[in-house]
């Protein structure tokens, strides 16, 4: 056995290249909740296991195979890396009577845990934002919602996402088809593969979710919801209907979408694309007016989605729409002891007036400093050495910009007086300039 020590199968490390992209993607995605009104929380990344198993459903894949849970083995708490955050969000939401006085409009973001088969767009560690409204009957706040996604796929520059959504009623609609599911199955029961058959009984509705092939044909003839919601329920759905229209989104009503957890109910819906394979839900939510009673809170409407940073971030990489590296706005190179003590100061004071500065550790010739300083991308290089400290000058190079306007002597290179350098930088390099 090799004691190279890894990562857990399935579980990302996200380096610095990357790691820029995620934290550009995540201030794009604060300002664009902030835009509707959402505010932030943030919840434990673990929770009582019997939390997940009362929100998300005990006859789920995700209860029933992909939970990463354990037993606390100091006082035997039965715990779960959350799978979903839609559970501990209402959980804390009812501890602090969040939304008892009036609605809220609440998002998070951050790792999920599930114990599926890793593939691209599939991991065992993932990110997810999550959006939820509390208190509001909808259908307005559900079509917001959706139409949320539009504009962000716009604000991003994607094209390739288009929107399914259905109904799934209320439970006793639910019930009433449920009845007239597991009829039809019962009586096409040689047809079912294993997990169909046991959740025959117990939760017929997901057996519609299959992702079998060969039991394509025998769901897609299956009794409809549709045909079994009531007056409201089915007003409800095209009033969601008629203001997406209004809001110019196109959509597909898809009878079949019924969501992986137990917990939704009137409107749900998924933004899809075909540009990452099997792996094609970007973004999917919908209503759940039940949960916040079922886990022992006042009857609160609620609605909401979730949106998987991986599967938007590969999208925007296929799209070529990911920001160039960061780099630094100063390279600090110095040499000799008094030339790296009024280096430290004016990296410090440049940092003072908003500049990122990298200040040169480790010593080294000039050419190796150099070679540092163009590999770090920034644009200018200031240099001090002994002659520098000298004079009370430093030298300011300019490291890619050719034709700067001051810089007549060779290799693009001036002398500014200390006491100028900041001035002289800023007017130079903050008026019109790419820096
Ligand atoms: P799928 O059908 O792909 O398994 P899901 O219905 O289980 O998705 P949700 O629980 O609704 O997904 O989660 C919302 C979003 O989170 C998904 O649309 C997807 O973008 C992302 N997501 C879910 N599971 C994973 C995972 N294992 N790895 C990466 N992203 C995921
Ligand atoms: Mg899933």
């Amino acid at each position: 056995m090799s004691n190279r020590l890894q990562a857990v199968r399935g579980m990302n490390d996200i380096l610095p290249d990357e790691a820029e992209s995620w934290e550009w993607l995540e201030e794009v995605l604060r300002g664009w909740l902030k835009s509707y009104g959402y505010r932030p929380i943030r919840m434990p990344i673990v929770e009582p296991t019997p939390l997940f198993k009362r929100a998300i459903g005990e006859v789920t894949d995700i209860v029933e195979k992909e939970m990463y849970s354990f037993v606390d083995s100091l006082n035997g708490e039965e715990l779960t890396l959350r799978p979903e955050g839609t559970a501990g969000c209402v959980r804390a939401v009812i501890q602090h009577n969040v939304a008892a006085e009036r609605p809220q409009r609440l998002y998070y973001t951050g790792q999920m845990f599930r114990h599926e088969r890793p593939q691209k767009g599939r991991y065992r560690q993932f990110h997810q934002v999550g959006v939820e409204a509390f208190g509001f009957t909808g259908p307005d706040v559900d079509a917001e919602q959706i139409l949320m996604g539009a504009r962000l796929w716009q604000d991003l520059g994607l094209d390739n996402l288009r929107l399914e959504i259905n109904s799934l009623g209320q439970p006793a609609e639910r019930a009433a088809h449920r009845a007239a599911l597991i009829a039809y199955f019962e009586s096409h029961k040689d047809q079912l593969d294993e997990d169909a058959q046991r959740r025959l009984h117990t939760n017929p509705l997901r057996i519609l979710d299959t992702k079998n092939p060969e039991m394509q044909s025998l769901v897609t003839n299956a009794p409809r919801l549709m045909d079994y919601l009531g007056t409201e329920s089915l007003a409800h759905f095209e009033r969601v209907q008629t203001l997406l229209r209004h809001a110019g989104i196109g959509f597909t009503v898809n009878p079949r979408l019924v969501r992986g957890l137990d917990y939704y109910n009137l409107t749900v819906f998924e933004w899809v694309t075909d540009a990452l394979g099997a792996q094609g839900t970007v973004c999917a939510g919908g209503r759940y007016d039940g949960l916040v009673e079922q886990l022992g809170g006042k009857p609160t409407p609620a609605c909401g989605f979730a949106l998987g940073i991986e599967r938007l971030l590969a999208l925007l990489a296929d799209a070529d729409s990911l920001p160039q590296a960061e780099v630094p706005d100063v390279y600090l190179i110095h040499q000799g002891e008094a030339a790296g003590g009024l280096a430290i100061r004016v990296a410090e004071s440049l940092r003072d007036t908003g500049l990122d500065v990298v200040y040169h550790c480790g010593g080294g010739s000039f050419k190796s400093q150099m070679k540092r300083a163009d590999h770090s991308g920034a644009p200018l290089a200031v240099i001090i050495g002994e002659d520098e400290v000298a004079k009370g000058e430093v030298t300011v190079k300019a490291m890619r910009q050719k034709d700067w306007s001051e810089a007549e002597s060779a290799n693009n290179q001036i002398r500014v007086a200390l006491d100028d350098l900041a001035e002289h930088i800023m007017s130079q390099w903050t008026s019109g300039q790419d820096f």
